[in-house]
């Protein structure tokens, strides 16, 4: 299933007071959850959830004095994605020093009232992962705001479940319907030398990050993502050629992580 994002513009948004620090990828995402009374009558109206998040946005811009809402996306309980500062934006919710390494994914439960995650709040939270993944390089981490840091956020359930391993409610497996499908094959194929350029590789790059390899999403096909390329070849018993063709792509979403 596509993510459902409701826009800035959908939630009413405030503008932000002045330009975000840039991000082109980042370990993963840090999980968090509200840390007070979440009214659980939100689950039976949505339009409760945009208020609330124009709510957390108020206090952030103007309790916290910050430039926009904190979190780079919000997860409701009705399988829906708020756009927060989005995706290569440095987020301003994990505590200082830890924004560059992390997005921050808010779900709307709390420590009061709505204290259980349903599943259509994880697998939204799933879905901003993903969607953080493609369009922002982030690496494979799911973390709790807790780690590295002293808060009790993201709260009981939602931190078990982090530690879980963040599964997909109802034990998808890769491959399954929820999953995205993989953008179709550029039609080139990526190789290097010399030096390529452009979406397809900045797309395939921020994949095989999300997929665990070390390597810069830049949009730029080079030694780096040649050498990638061949260990990922090798691992998945393809041609060792070093060059992104069909095959490759394909696997580059198809084939299992580990
Ligand atoms: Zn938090
Ligand atoms: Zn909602």
């Amino acid at each position: 299933m596509a993510i459902d994002l409701v826009t800035r513009r959908e939630w009413g948004a405030r503008p932000p007071r002045g330009s975000y620090g840039r991000l082109t990828s980042t370990k993963g995402v840090k999980v968090h959850y509200t840390g007070g009374r979440v009214n659980p009558d939100i689950v039976d109206d949505h339009a409760k959830c945009v208020a609330m998040v124009r709510s957390i946005q108020n206090f952030h811009m103007d309790g916290n004095g910050w430039m926009d809402i904190g979190y780079s996306m919000i997860a409701c309980p009705h399988r829906k994605v708020f756009e927060g500062r989005g995706p290569g934006r440095l987020p301003a919710a994990n505590g200082a020093g830890l924004n560059s390494a992390h997005y921050a994914v808010l779900g709307l439960v709390g420590n009061a009232g709505l204290v259980q995650p349903n599943d259509d709040l994880l697998n939204a939270i799933l879905d901003a992962v993903d969607h953080l993944r493609a369009k922002g390089g982030a690496g494979r981490e799911i973390k709790g705001h807790r780690d590295g840091y002293s808060t009790d956020c993201p709260g009981q359930a939602l931190y078990a479940w982090v530690r879980r391993g963040a599964p997909r409610p109802g034990g998808q497996t890769p491959g399954g319907p929820q999953e995205p499908s993989p953008p179709a094959f550029p039609g080139r194929v990526l190789k290097y030398p010399p030096l390529m350029e452009g979406e397809d590789v900045r797309t395939w790059q921020a994949k095989m990050k999300a997929r665990g390899w070390s390597l810069e999403v830049d949009g730029l096909y080079g030694e780096r993502s040649r050498e990638v390329c061949r260990a990922f070849q090798t691992e998945k018993s393809l041609p060792v050629t070093g060059a992104v063709d069909r095959a490759t792509w394909d696997a580059t979403w198809k084939a299992p992580v580990t």
